[in-house]
């Protein structure tokens, strides 16, 4: 089996795989020089079920069992508890598995059902391919973007946050819908990042980093160190046609992960997603690129089905709300219920909650929310389905 990418998606196949199917010869193919990327991949626990919290667990370096959100007008406290993982956690636990292959610094130039060429010119077979090389654009979706930049720091002091801020939105709105968000990994030590949903892809990395520190110091920490720094720039799903967006890969060879448009078409995020295909994967027999194709596709054709009220928020937020409003859309947003919100996260709304989530006074402009209702007239607006990706 090959792995094209030892990335999130990839790196759980190849865990649960390891656990599952030892018997297999996996090799995982990396252009980098370590698995993983730099990123801290965080979720909620709600997002996953026991067993796969479980087996999840010794990747998990930071567990809180609460987080708040901060907004103009009120802040909130959830009693659910969320999860970080540093990647070089996940690095370090593929290096140690004893049945997968690991071949950094490798570009995969093109993939095939039986097999991939190398950027090099070398051809490697197998009898199944997974393409896990992360977001591909395509001219079949309409896209926002939630891009953010993060620097993990050390203050002199204690600073005093004890939870998770995942959405600190009572400062600058700056145009877009912008919050701070902060992981305390330490008494002394927070990961801030400056977040803007935005219409845009491109990142001003200077300027954001200049804004997490202005952030810092009006909080009244004192910084020690600069120990870290990630950035994103995350695709947000508005419009789109999967089945075309699916004709557009390699036929038969199974993609995951982002490349498979598997992530919470709202926030960009995929690691549940991603847990969920690390055992669908597992329990596909026999592990062909044919038999995990059909497979996947039909699971994320179902998964796109069943998104499409994320898409309708997502357009109600990008398009109908003008930019100094859009926290109003959050903002109504987190006033509901808690067990409606974990449900929502976890990319599972219940009919009673989408029915909850449509009734009301919208928080745009009526004519601009009715505007958003189709997405089939959303799909023929001029394109915007930019570059999205690690940066
Ligand atoms: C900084 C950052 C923070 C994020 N935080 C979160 C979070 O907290 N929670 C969450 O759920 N999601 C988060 N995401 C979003 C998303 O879950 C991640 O982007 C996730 O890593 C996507 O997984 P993936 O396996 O699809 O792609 P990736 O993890 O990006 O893996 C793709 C891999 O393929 C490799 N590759 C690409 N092209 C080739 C090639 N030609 N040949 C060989 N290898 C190749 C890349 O080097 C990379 O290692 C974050 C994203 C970023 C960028």
């Amino acid at each position: 089996m090959l792995l094209v990418g030892a990335g999130l998606a990839n790196g759980l196949i190849a865990l649960r795989l390891a656990a599952l199917r030892p018997e297999l010869e996996v090799v995982a193919l990396e252009a980098a020089p370590r698995p993983g990327g730099n990123h801290t991949w965080s979720f909620h626990e709600s997002d996953l079920t026991v067993e796969q919290d479980a087996w999840l667990a010794p990747l998990v370096a930071h567990r809180w069992p609460a987080q708040s959100v901060r907004f103009p007008a009120f802040r909130r406290r959830f009693a659910t508890g969320y999860r970080s993982i540093p990647s070089e956690r996940l690095a370090a636990a593929l290096e140690a598995l004893p049945n997968l292959e690991l071949r950094c610094g490798t570009e995969v130039a093109t993939v095939a059902p039986d097999g991939v060429t190398l950027a090099d010119g070398a051809r490697l077979a197998a009898d199944c391919v997974i393409d896990g090389r992360g977001f591909r654009p395509s001219a079949h979706l309409q896209l926002g973007f939630q891009k953010f930049v993060g620097l993990e720091l050390r203050f002199a002091a204690p600073h005093g946050v004890a939870e998770p801020v995942i959405m600190d939105a009572t400062v600058d709105q700056g145009g877009d819908y912008r919050f701070f968000y902060l992981l305390p990994f330490g008494a002394d030590r927070l990961l801030i990042e400056d977040t803007r949903y935005s219409d845009a892809p491109d990142l001003d990395r200077g300027r954001m980093a200049e804004e997490i520190l202005g952030y810092a110091a009006a909080q009244g920490w004192a910084i020690d160190e600069r120990l870290r720094e990630e950035a994103g720039v995350l695709p947000i799903t508005l419009a789109g046609d999967a089945e075309a967006f699916w004709a557009d890969m390699p036929a038969g060879v199974p993609p995951v992960g982002l490349r498979a448009g598997l992530f919470h078409p709202t926030t960009g995020y995929s690691l549940p997603d991603a847990v969920r295909l690390a055992e669908l994967v597992a329990e596909t027999r026999p592990l062909s690129s044919a038999a995990l194709y059909e497979r996947i596709r039909a699971y994320a054709l179902a998964r796109w089905e069943a998104q499409g009220l994320f898409r309708f928020l997502n357009r109600m937020l990008f398009d109908a709300a003008d930019g100094a409003g859009r926290y109003r859309v959050l903002q109504r947003f987190y006033r509901l219920p808690e067990p409606l919100i974990r449900r929502f996260y976890a990319g599972s709304p219940t009919f009673a909650d989408k029915t909850r989530l449509l009734v009301g006074k919208p928080p745009v402009p009526i004519p601009a929310a009715l505007g958003c209702i189709s997405e089939r007239a959303f799909r023929r607006r001029p394109r915007r389905n930019l570059v999205a990706g690690a940066v």
